[in-house]
Order: C-alpha cells, then sequence, then structure tokens
C-alpha cells in the first residue's frame, strides 16, 4: 500500500470515503468489490481514532435489553460469525462469564430466555459460530476466572463473543485490501470541507498533513465515516452534547480464560449515559483490557478533554465492584480512549444516553447536498454490514442497483506462504511464529526484508522483541508515515506501554533511511511519539494515590 498523493488528484472516483475508521476502511474495500473507483482517505492514522481504542469485544450478549431487539441481536451474532469467518488471524471468540451472586432463583426467567434466544437466532447462520450461551454450576466457574472474580457466586451465565487480537490491523487489512483491489489510499489526508457544485457533492477539499499542502479530490459521490467528526463535515447541526468520551485501559496482569463481567457499582440508573451497566475485564495477549466507563465528552470533538484521572476512575470502579481485585495504577500500561454518539436527547433521565442506533443518510434528505452521505456509528461488531448499508445507498443514487454486497464471504487472510519450510535463516523460528500470527499471507514478505538486509532480522533492543523488518515493512508497504505508527499501530512495541527507548531510536532510525527523513524531523518524530505516552506516564506516577477519592 503506497500513500501516492499526485493519483489521488488525477482523477475523479465513483466514491470518495472519508475516515479509515472500521466504518470507512469496511466501506471502502465494499465499493471496490461492487466495481467503484474508489477513494480512502484518513486525517490521521488507519484506524488510530475510536475504532483502535475499543474494548475490541464482538459483542453477542443476549442481554434483557438486547432481547427486546431481536433484530440488532442477530445482526451482532450474524457479523461476529463473520469476522471469525474472514480474518481468522485478527479474531478469536472470547468466552464471556457473568458471575451470578444471588443466586439463580432471581434469575432464571431472564437469563433462560436470554439463553433460549442465544440459540434460537444462531440457528441457520454460517460457522463458525460462537457455542451457545449457557447457565454453569459455582463448582465450574474456577475453570474460567480467578478465584477472587468469582468468589461467592453461586453460578455464571456463559456465553461467547468475538476478539480483535488488534482493531487497528482490522482497520489496516481492509484499507489494503481496498488499495490491493484498485482504490486509491491516503493516510494523513484531512478533508476540510466537501465540495458541491449546484447542489450536488462533487469531491472534497484536503490538505496534507505531513507536507502542509492544499489537496481537491474530485468524485461523484461522497461518504463521510468520519466518526465523531462525521457532523461539522456533512454540515448537521451542533447538538449538545453530542458525544461521550469511552475510557478502556489495558493491566499488565494476566485474567484467566475468559472475560469477566462486573456489575457497575454505578448502576445503570446513576449513570447520566445509561452506559456500563457491566464492566468487562477481558484476557487480551496475555495481559488484561478493562473497560469502560464514560462521561459527557467536554468540548469539541476535535480536541476532547481526557485526563489522567478519567483512567484512574476506571479502575476506582473496578475496585469497588471487586475489592479483591486491588488495582494499582502502576499496573496500567497502556490507557486508551475514544467517543461514542449519544441518542437523540442525549443525558438521561430525559435524553436516552449512548445511542444504540447506528444510522446512514442520504443529506438530500434533510436539504443538504446530493450524493452526500454520513454514517452514524454504534459498534465496530456491526461496522461491515452498516458499511454495506452505506455502500447499498450511494450505488441507489449513482443508479448502480444490483451490484450484490460481497464482503461477507470474502476472505482477509490467505494462509502465509510457506515461512517455516523456508526461514530466512537470521530470524528465529519464535519471531517467524509470531510474524505468521500478526502479517497473515504477507508475513513472507516482512521475513524476506531480513533476508535482503541480516541487520534487519535483529530485535530492536534486548528487551523488545520487533525486528527491524517489521519497521522497514511498515514504512515500505503499509504506508507508515510517522513514528508513532510504527510503534503504536503497525508493530507491538507501544501496545503495553512506552517501549524501550533504544528500540524507539534503533525504529526512528530505520524510518528515517527508509523514508529519506533529515536531522529535524527525526527529532520531530521521536518528540512525538514519546507524547503519545504522556497520559500512561500521568495515570501511572499517580501510584499510592487513594482511588476511592475518583468515585466518591
Ligand atoms: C471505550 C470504548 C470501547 C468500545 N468497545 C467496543 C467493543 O468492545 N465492541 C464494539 O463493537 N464497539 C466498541 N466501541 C465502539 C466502537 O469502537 C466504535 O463504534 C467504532 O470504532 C466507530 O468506528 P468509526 O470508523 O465510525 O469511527 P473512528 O474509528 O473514530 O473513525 C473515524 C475516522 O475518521 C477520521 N476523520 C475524522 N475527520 C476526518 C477528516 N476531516 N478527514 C479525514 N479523516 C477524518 C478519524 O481520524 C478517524 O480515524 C467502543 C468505543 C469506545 C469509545
Amino acid at each position: 500500500m503506497r500513500r501516492d498523493l499526485a493519483q489521488l488528484t488525477s482523477r475523479e472516483y465513483d466514491l470518495i470515503v472519508v475516515g479509515a475508521g472500521v466504518h470507512g476502511a469496511w466501506a471502502a474495500w465494499d465499493a471496490v468489490l461492487r466495481g467503484l473507483k474508489v477513494a480512502l482517505v484518513e486525517r490521521g492514522d488507519f484506524g488510530g481514532a475510536t475504532s483502535g481504542n475499543s474494548l475490541q469485544m464482538l459483542d453477542c450478549w443476549p442481554s434483557p435489553p438486547r432481547l427486546l431487539d431481536v433484530a440488532s441481536l442477530r445482526t451482532s451474532l450474524a457479523e461476529t460469525a463473520t469476522i471469525l469467518r474472514l480474518a481468522p488471524h485478527l479474531a478469536q471468540p472470547l468466552p464471556c462469564l457473568l458471575p451470578l451472586r444471588h443466586g439463580l432463583k432471581q434469575f432464571p426467567p431472564l437469563l433462560n430466555a436470554a439463553c433460549r434466544a442465544h440459540s434460537l437466532l444462531r440457528g441457520g447462520m454460517d460457522e463458525p459460530l460462537p457455542p451457545k450461551a449457557k447457565v454453569i454450576p459455582a463448582a465450574e466457574l474456577g475453570r474460567w476466572a480467578p478465584e477472587p472474580l468469582v468468589r461467592g457466586a453461586r453460578a455464571g451465565l456463559l456465553w461467547h463473543n468475538g476478539q480483535l487480537d488488534d482493531a487497528q490491523r482490522l482497520c489496516l487489512a481492509l484499507a489494503d485490501a481496498a488499495w490491493r483491489g484498485g482504490a486509491a489510499v491516503a493516510n494523513y489526508v484531512d478533508v476540510r470541507e466537501v465540495i458541491t457544485r449546484n447542489g450536488w457533492a462533487v469531491g472534497v477539499r484536503a490538505r496534507d498533513v505531513i507536507d502542509d499542502a492544499e489537496l481537491e479530490i474530485r468524485g461523484r459521490a461522497v461518504l463521510v465515516a468520519a466518526g465523531p467528526w462525521t457532523r461539522e463535515l456533512t454540515g448537521q447541526a451542533p447538538r449538545q452534547p453530542q458525544w461521550a468520551l469511552g475510557c478502556n485501559v489495558v493491566l499488565d496482569r494476566p485474567i484467566g480464560r475468559a472475560a469477566v463481567a462486573l456489575r457497575s457499582p454505578f448502576g445503570r440508573h446513576k449513570d447520566p449515559l445509561r452506559g456500563g451497566r457491566l464492566l468487562f475485564m477481558a484476557p487480551w495477549r496475555g495481559r488484561t483490557i478493562l473497560g469502560a466507563s464514560y462521561r459527557l465528552s467536554l468540548g469539541a470533538p476535535q480536541r476532547p478533554a481526557v485526563w489522567a484521572d478519567d483512567f484512574l476512575t476506571l479502575l476506582g470502579l473496578f475496585n469497588r465492584a471487586c475489592p479483591e481485585l486491588a488495582l494499582q495504577p502502576q499496573e496500567v500500561c497502556s490507557v486508551r480512549w475514544g467517543l461514542l454518539p449519544l441518542a437523540q436527547g442525549g443525558v438521561a433521565p430525559l435524553g436516552g444516553g449512548l445511542s444504540t442506533r447506528p444510522q446512514v443518510r442520504a443529506m438530500a434528505i434533510s436539504g443538504g447536498p446530493k450524493r452526500l452521505f454520513a454514517l452514524s456509528p454504534v459498534e465496530l461488531t456491526t461496522a461491515r454490514a452498516l458499511a454495506q448499508r452505506a455502500v447499498d445507498l450511494v450505488l441507489a443514487h449513482l443508479g448502480l442497483r444490483g451490484r450484490a454486497c460481497r464482503t461477507a464471504r470474502q476472505p482477509l487472510w490467505d494462509e502465509p506462504a510457506a515461512l517455516t519450510a523456508n526461514p530466512p535463516s537470521a530470524i528465529d523460528q519464535a519471531s517467524l511464529d509470531r510474524l505468521a500470527v500478526d502479517y497473515g499471507h504477507n508475513a513472507a514478505q516482512v521475513a524476506a526484508l531480513a533476508a535482503d538486509d541480516q541487520a534487519l532480522a535483529q530485535p530492536l533492543s534486548a528487551d523488545c522483541p520487533v525486528l527491524g523488518c517489521q519497521v522497514a515493512f511498515a514504512a515500505r508497504r503499509e504506508m507508515a508515515a510517522r513514528l508513532a505508527d510504527v510503534i503504536l499501530r503497525r508493530t507491538e512495541m507501544g501496545k503495553f506501554g512506552p517501549p524501550p527507548d533504544e528500540a524507539v531510536r534503533r525504529a526512528a532510525t530505520i524510518m528515517a533511511r527508509e523514508l529519506g527523513w533529515g536531522d529535524k524531523r527525526l527529532d520531530d518524530e521521536l518528540t512525538l511519539a514519546r507524547r503519545a505516552f504522556f497520559l500512561t506516564r500521568q495515570v501511572r506516577q499517580a501510584q499510592g494515590q487513594p482511588l476511592k477519592r475518583f468515585i466518591g
């Protein structure tokens, strides 16, 4: 995948997709598969906003409120099965456990309904499906979760969600698939406005963030999938407050096999956003991801205010829900946050809290330009289905109905090519196995870079197993334009907290060589990359503060 802005601006597209979060990336690939000429532009990096900071669960939880919306529950189940099938290297089934402390007597009707609905809705779907939900006895709980989390529980509800290994890699894989199918794809292109002529959307005006240059991209239709920023770009009247800030943290502590759901001490009735009734602790790459807490997002969506206290509050909620956990700030290896839309009316009790209704709109319906479309997301689980709806709508407006969507059948994964049969000698087998998991069919190409240049076969430092060839591959083939892209989104360097400085410097040197950076640019990139861990460091330094303070 190459960033070619000359090509981007040299032709007219059938569809310009603005935003390469999970929705925009699915939409671009879908449109390519249906024969459209597509441009996909992203003002930051692929999946670098809310998509890359979510809990990464493909959510099939048959909760009582969701049982009332059977269609949405069925879509979630079907989409989870689809992603597990299409991208087995990026998603796995995730057992989830809700310990039931009050015994079965208080729960049977709802629980039985939930389990039965789960089984019924799975009927007729393709494999691989998450196994059926069931109630398990207290004696079995220890098989799934550590003792403190299930202490005092008399039974447990066990069901399966899916879990993305890395939502940013999913966005990258989709953008890459669109590019290989002929789309023009570019990150660090900030769309400033939609260009209209005689009431029709005919393109976008944008800025190349890297070289600070103005760009004009021409298209017959524009789909804005810019998450929280969609309303501004599509000229919808600002509605305050519109967004909730959601926070997760990754903890340097393993948990058992299952994600454990704990009842939030806030409770739904006390939470003004009617958000996290359940808090989740999910196993993730040998660590634990905790989420989520929500509050109103203050300030414009361009610059939401986020503080260390937001993450300390989340730890406090978990400690209140299960005091035996005794979570400490210094255990936090990374913090993540994103914005979620609020339902019409916003805050409870008058408003509906977090939005549960994803939307695709032709802006012409509300007096906006023709062939301008806006996508309002709710969750990444159903992003493929929502993108399909968006592309259906675009095709109808372009007079191209009848081109069937193929994204539910088209794998994002080929088996890695003979990586173990003929490994480049300098890379050890454990690293080769890791490359196969992380890069799928591209793994052989990553390893081949090290065969050409043996120095790239080495880990970046003694305590950072990422190989030099991964950094070179990110720059050459994965459109990493900044050092932070490599550290946060192309490799595991910064996934679990600030990486060792020696590894950062070595990665910066490889990037500088690949992309022709001078000394000043190299220094700027190092500064920016280190700044990315500012909040994590602040949270860790809160060591010893009484967490109780944050939740009163
Ligand atoms: C804390 C938290 C936990 C969550 N957990 C889950 C979960 O477990 N399961 C689940 O299914 N969902 C979860 N979600 C919801 C899910 O993450 C979001 O619904 C989803 O990621 C939204 O995707 P998106 O592509 O619409 O938005 P984004 O990922 O925000 O993508 C929009 C993109 O548009 C780009 N953009 C914006 N303006 C411009 C512009 N002017 N020009 C070019 N590009 C632009 C942005 O840079 C961004 O990359 C969670 C959300 C949060 C906040």
